[in-house]
């Protein structure tokens, strides 16, 4: 162990400082006087100096992987790299408080509306609600408006929703929190929703249809037309999981193939960074004629209008790439999906042969290695092994339609050397796996940690320093 490996807690020295600040000054500010909320003993709490702060959170920085660092080609998580500007935006408002008079906030109003135009322009929708906090909230969202839409018109019956079985897990999951049965559509196997397996489900039961298009193998639901009429011709509604919209962008409206409602993830399409819990924004956009239903469950969400950031966000970034340029986002993330995919599939099973939009998912390798005795390499075991040569590893086991789901997704930012390079390490790993499984099975070989027992790791995590007795 270096000296540099070694916790805050033990470089500690007492009565080191980073700082000193003159005796009496800070103790003024307690408004009650010492001896009362004066705690009696000080906290145990590092005393180090200001070059040992730095050294410690740039190291812990460097133990972590981030898209500033390398390549993140995970799946179903869309925008990676957000361009740095649109995070400095968000600053110009950081001094406003949602209690403020109304005439001090205009510009946050007038900023909120015209995201509103923008995004009713790209989804071809006509209201939005910004206080959902999340795609998954914006779901609950939705399917509460569309639940009251039902009522509003006195159809109580409906209380089933059809769901593909290549849903997000959180399509039935709000469905469930919002008192609704999710009905599971099988897929076909081109992976689509087939209208024939669809029309023995629906009847006076079905609120309606969660669909996430394109879904999540990548695959344009290209019965959408034909899914709408059905549905609507039942009496159900359609909502549509913006997850996905990224190859959509300025190319074609989720509102022009059908669907009443929707929610946009602005943290997976519209430049906030994301991971690590948030902050996210899953604006809810309806049709003219779910307006109502809207301003009934509107404001019951979440304070305010959501994260009014990530909203900030979502505006800098729209308005930096302009009309001309956000229909680029999908071409080009769609042409980077669809190199990589066929440059890799002499070597990893591809499921479903076809013409993918912006990710697409292999179901393992075509040669694992597996021999007499020597259990073949899994995707597992692939996504460690990335981490070797220095990339973050795909998304894996998702979907779950099939048993080695390995989803990759490259996005739009990404440069030609950068996917070249990320193949040439994908088929490096795959002639490893099939020559020697068992050094796949070890890896990761040069990350600070190898493999955590993941279960243990989320349930027990320890967190907290314990000094040695
Ligand atoms: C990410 C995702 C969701 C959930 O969105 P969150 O913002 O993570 O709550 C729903 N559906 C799909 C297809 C997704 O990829």
């Amino acid at each position: 162990m270096s000296y540099y490996d070694k916790l805050i807690f033990e470089l500690s020295k007492n009565g080191r400082r980073g700082a000193s600040v003159p005796r009496g000054v800070g103790d003024a500010e307690i408004p009650f006087g010492a001896g009362t909320l004066w705690r009696e003993t000080p906290p145990a709490l590092p005393e180090v100096s200001e070059p040992d702060v730095v050294r410690h959170y740039t190291r812990l920085s460097q133990l972590n992987f981030g898209v500033d660092s390398g390549f993140y080609p995970l799946g179903s998580c869309t925008m990676k790299y957000n361009p740095k500007v649109c995070d400095e935006v968000p600053a110009l408002f950081a001094g406003l408080h949602p209690l403020q008079e109304e005439e001090t906030v205009a510009g946050a109003r007038e900023l909120l509306a015209e995201t509103e135009r923008f995004l009713c322009a790209v989804t071809g929708m006509k209201h939005f609600t910004f206080s959902p906090c999340a795609g998954a909230h914006g779901e609950l969202t939705g399917l509460m408006i569309l639940r009251h839409y039902h009522e509003m018109r006195g159809d109580t019956a409906r209380t089933r929703i059809l769901v593909p079985d290549s849903a997000h897990g959180t399509n039935p999951a709000s469905a469930a929190i919002c008192g609704l049965e999710p009905v599971t559509v099988p897929s076909g196997p081109d992976g689509l929703v087939d209208p024939e397996a669809l029309r023995p489900l629906l009847g006076p039961d079905i609120a309606g249809i969660m669909l996430t298009n394109p879904n999540t193998l990548g695959l344009f639901e290209k019965h959408i037309k034909e899914i709408a009429a059905m549905v609507h011709a039942c009496g159900g509604l359609l909502y549509y999981d913006g997850a996905n919209l990224n190859p959509l962008v300025g190319v074609l409206r989720p509102g022009d193939m059908g669907f009443d409602i929707l929610h946009v993830n602005l943290h997976k399409t519209f430049a906030t960074p994301h991971g690590g819990g948030g902050p996210g924004s899953g604006p809810v956009g309806v049709t003219e004629a779910l307006k109502p239903a809207l301003a009934a469950v509107d404001g019951r969400v979440s304070a305010f209008h959501g994260n009014f950031g990530v909203v900030v966000r979502a505006y800098a970034y729209l308005l930096m790439l302009g009309r001309e340029h956000v229909r680029e986002l999908g071409a080009f993330a769609t042409l980077s999906a669809n190199y990589i995919k066929e440059s890799l599939r002499d070597k990893y099973k591809l499921p479903i042969d076809s013409v993918c939009k912006h990710e697409f998912v292999f179901d393992g390798l075509l040669d694992d290695g597996a021999r007499e005795g020597v259990p073949g390499a899994t995707t597992l075991d692939v996504a460690k092994r990335l981490l070797d040569y220095g990339f973050h590893a795909p998304t894996i086991y998702f979907p779950l339609l099939f048993h080695q789901s390995l989803m990759i997704e490259p996005t739009e930012t990404e440069s030609l050397e950068t996917l070249d390079e990320f193949i040439a390490v994908m088929r490096k790993i795959a002639d490893e796996a099939a020559a020697d499984p068992m050094l796949l099975k070890a890896a990761p070989h040069h990350t600070p940690i190898g493999r955590p027992d993941e279960t243990e790791a989320a349930r027990h995590p320890i967190l907290k320093y314990t000094p040695a007795a």
